[in-house]
């Protein structure tokens, strides 16, 4: 095994990207980074049904939009010939054997053993099979699927988040290894492409812990350096429900889409559901230096939007205009300034938040008039241009003097008629925006 550590996230092309495998890809590239190794990007798409290009696609784009890029990709439906060669490997070294019950027989075989109350374990029945009864049952039609024969041993190692971690071969199935179209399932691929690109380090979801028991024992039959292994618990929603049902909304795409920058993701998914506190990180490479396993918590992580927005919503309001120009010509707004980033940026969480401030200053806009005292002296005494420093000041102790209102009973009545809310900017810096002509209009209760 070479000295500089080597992963691979290792996705299905069977859907998009959503906040908990994105989670996974985090870790795995944040570890990676932190010590000088590399990643495999890994399409495991032996599943012809589910799988699409489009997908895969997707993925690839998405893992680039977070500043993921692997240092190289691998997709299994390329190793198909290799697979085989491993298949006949095993039988050779007699680790695989033919099995021909069919999805029927071993449903009833598993209902009979709950019924006595005993682990779904596979009997075995098929390694003692006699040559004749195999000729029997391919005279049948049918073919066989394969079984890896797990040594009869307890499986142990140190997982990097769980501890030391023992599960014995006694209580698990052998595992198929190979499907009666001769195609190769999950553990088969996954291990020989471990072995093959001399994987390091496999950090994945602890819903494979139970897998890792039976990839180790693979391992060791391929003849195989076992990597070590790191179960990170899964992410649930912010009231700890799991995340299948919303994986629509919590895509990676839906959440670009949303308006949220990558950063933001970045550093919720890097620290959520670990020792330290959810904070904004300055780049990938911060949060890499920071990384380390013994951080991340045996609990489950939640993922909180609310969280989301805020580390958003910071991010905005930090943004210089340099940086939020570009973003800003991306989303089709042309012809703003600095100035007007400045005003808004306080009152932003999300990208299309921009679009309301965008229409107060450059669109007509329906202004609400509550107190029409205030709005139409406000009018009489809107200044001449040029504005300046001291203009806004001016005219509004000239509308307190003509009106007699003060505080909220000054600024509600203006906020309204100029912008037809009750919330946003500071006035001062959104008046130079709306200009004179608009807010005259909107003063005087017109659509402007
Ligand atoms: N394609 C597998 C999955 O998405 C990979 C699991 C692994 O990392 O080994 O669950």
């Amino acid at each position: 095994m070479s000295e500089r550590p080597h992963v691979r996230f290792a996705p299905s092309p069977t859907g998009h990207l959503h906040v908990g495998n994105l989670r996974l890809a985090v870790i795995n590239w944040l570890f990676a980074r932190s010590c000088g190794g590399r990643v495999l990007l890994r399409l495991d798409d032996t599943d012809q049904e589910r799988s699409t290009a489009a997908f895969a696609e997707a993925i690839v784009r998405d893992l680039a939009w977070l500043g993921l890029v692997a240092d190289h990709q691998a997709r299994q439906s390329d190793r198909l010939a290799r697979y085989r060669e491993a298949t006949a490997q095993l039988i050779a070294a007699d680790r695989l054997y033919p099995c021909y019950e069919t999805p029927e027989e071993l449903e009833r075989m598993r209902r009979r053993l709950k019924a006595r109350g005993r682990p779904p374990v596979y009997d075995r029945a098929a390694l003692g099979l006699t040559a004749d009864a195999r000729t029997a049952f391919e005279a049948e039609g049918r073919r066989p699927h394969w079984r890896f024969r797990l040594d009869d041993r307890t499986f142990a190692w140190h997982d990097l988040v769980r501890g030391p971690v023992e599960i014995a071969a006694r209580d698990l199935s052998d595992p198929v290894l190979v499907r009666a179209d001769g195609r190769p399932l999950y553990t088969l691929s996954s291990v020989v492409d471990d072995a093959d690109f001399a994987i390091s380090h496999v950090i994945r979801g602890e819903d494979h812990v139970t897998n890792t028991a039976v990839q180790i024992d693979l391992f060791d039959a391929l003849g195989a350096p076992v990597p070590t292994f790191a179960h990170v618990p899964l992410m649930t929603d912010a009231a700890g429900q799991g995340l299948s049902k919303r994986l629509g909304s919590l895509s990676v795409g839906a959440l670009r889409t949303r308006g949220i920058e990558r950063l933001a993701l970045a550093s919720l998914l890097a620290r959520v559901g670990t020792s330290e506190a959810i904070a904004l990180a300055p780049s990938l490479a911060a949060l890499a230096a920071d990384f380390a396993f013994d951080k991340i918590s045996r609990a489950p992580a939640r993922f909180d939007e609310a969280g989301l927005d805020r580390l958003n919503a910071r991010l905005l309001h930090e943004m210089p205009w340099s940086e939020a120009e570009p973003r800003l010509t991306a989303l089709g707004y042309t012809g703003l300034d600095a100035a007007f980033w400045e005003t808004v940026q306080p009152n932003l969480v999300r990208w299309p938040d921009v679009e309301a401030w965008w229409r107060i200053a450059a669109a007509p806009v329906a202004p609400v008039i509550v107190d029409p005292e205030v709005t139409t002296a406000a009018a009489a005494r809107l200044p001449e241009p040029p504005w300046g420093d001291d203009t806004w000041d001016a005219w509004i102790a000239a509308v307190r003097a003509a009106t007699d209102r003060r505080g909220k009973a000054l600024f509600r009545p203006l906020r309204l008629a100029l912008t037809g809310r009750d919330d946003g900017p500071e006035l001062r810096k959104l008046l130079p925006l709306i200009g004179r002509a608009r807010a005259a209009d909107r003063l005087a209760g017109r659509t402007a």
